[in-house]
């Protein structure tokens, strides 16, 4: 029987609140495997929004090793690690992806999770345990991804650490801070590579200041790892540094193209965090298949395939960077396959998504609560997979689209 009560009275007033701001998102369903084209409805657009930087997560070896993994070791991993989920694939996988930051992390040890925001979760409220009550410390960088932002929520929640937000591009601030704490316990959160603006943190004189005063790093690689670096281990390997105070997150969903996430630091952090990382230990264990066919992934992103999808990576970005000049929208200095255009206000950012959809391309708005307010934009994104002319045809849709929006909307 149809009824009303008040929290569905609730739900449907701030859902149509929702959309009278322009805010109300949007699921579309999608019939093809994830690629630079993607089938939506009866339309096929040219995709230039996913995360799957390097172009792995349809490729046929990987998807081969997925089934065989299936086969070896089932479908589920039935509990969670420390029950009986624990399979000989993940073991392996956690070794290989600690070979990743050999030289960058002494002792490194890597702790294999379903998700990244699992693994956030996991690593900032398991280690701010080792502080006594209200004494401890959190320096949290504002453009943070929310997994992060979340991770340092529950963490403060239960053990009461102060939370200081600073801006990754002034750091006088956060020394400032840092000279006066007393804490404990003091750590600093990063994103790698931010991923809504697609710059580099400063972590070189991160881990400096990390150093100077005894703080952890923890720094989140989501879009780095795979994509940054020779070999793409990521963004220590880019900026050259190794210290056993870094917290090192990566995401295995993007550039690696299938799913899951891992904390790698030193060994004694990495078994803190198996006695007490309550989001690890109460979670049941990624089927061993994905184990396994993330082995294969990890041996492209470091062979010469890997490294000629890197290449041409920054082939791409190199063409934007020359051919993007013409552009009035706001662009973000960036290095990496994440190229913000900020069109500011939502129904800007709207229009702009729209006229490209009709056009045949698939790059959504991005507006907050992900992005301040008033810097509504469009993400777009690389893939190895994008030839050199479909990011020129991309480029050239978006300089008649440019002319039409700043008639029509300023
Ligand atoms: C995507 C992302 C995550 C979350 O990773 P999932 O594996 O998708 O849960 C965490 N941090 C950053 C910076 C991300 O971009």
């Amino acid at each position: 029987m149809a009824s009303t009560f008040n929290a569905l009275k609730l739900a449907e007033e701030q859902i149509a609140d929702l959309d009278q701001q322009l805010l109300k998102r949007k699921l579309r369903i999608t019939t093809s495997p994830c690629d630079t084209k993607a089938v939506v409805g009866d339309r096929e657009l040219k995709a230039f929004c996913s995360n799957d930087y390097l172009g792995l997560a349809s490729h046929a070896t990987i998807a081969k090793a997925l089934a065989e993994g299936a086969q070896k070791y089932g479908v589920g991993s039935g509990a969670s690690h420390l029950i009986s989920g624990h399979s000989i694939a993940h073991e392996l996988l956690e070794k290989r992806l600690a070979s990743f930051q050999d030289g960058h992390i002494p002792k490194a040890r890597a702790l294999f999770f379903s998700t990244g925001y699992l693994a956030n979760l996991t690593a900032i409220t398991g280690l701010m345990r080792l502080a006594p009550q209200n004494n401890a410390s959190i320096y949290s960088a504002k453009l943070n991804h929310a997994s992060l932002i979340d991770g340092v929520r529950l963490a403060s929640a239960q053990t009461h650490a102060t939370v200081t937000l600073f801006d990754h591009t002034k750091l006088d601030a956060l020394i400032e801070k840092l000279k006066k704490d007393t804490s404990a316990l003091k750590l600093i959160v990063v994103d790698g590579v931010f991923s809504m603006d697609g710059d580099l943190a400063p972590v070189k004189t991160l881990l400096a200041i990390a150093e100077e005063y005894d703080a952890l790093l923890l720094v989140d690689d989501a879009h780095g790892f795979g994509v940054l670096g020779k070999q793409g281990h990521g963004i220590l390997e880019l900026e050259n540094i190794s210290s056993d105070r870094i917290i090192y997150i990566g995401t295995l969903g993007k550039a690696a193209g299938v799913s899951g996430a891992f904390i790698c630091a030193q060994d004694t952090f990495i078994e803190w965090l198996v006695q007490k990382g309550r989001p690890y230990i109460y979670s049941t264990a990624t089927p061993p298949a994905i184990a396994h066919a993330l082995l294969k992934s990890l041996e492209i992103i470091e062979s010469d395939e890997g490294q000629a999808r890197r290449a041409h990576l920054h082939r791409l970005i190199d063409i934007w960077q020359q051919e993007m000049h013409f552009s009035r929208w706001e662009k973000i200095s960036s290095c990496t396959p994440i190229q913000p255009l900020i069109l500011g206000s939502n129904a800007n950012a709207l229009l702009t998504a729209q006229l490209l959809d009709e056009a045949g391309y698939w790059i959504p708005a991005i507006r907050p609560p992900t992005v301040p307010v008033g810097s509504s934009r469009l993400r777009i994104t690389f893939s190895a997979n994008h030839s050199e002319d479909d990011l020129r045809a991309l480029i050239n849709t978006l300089q008649m689209i440019e002319q039409h929006v700043i008639e029509k909307n300023g």
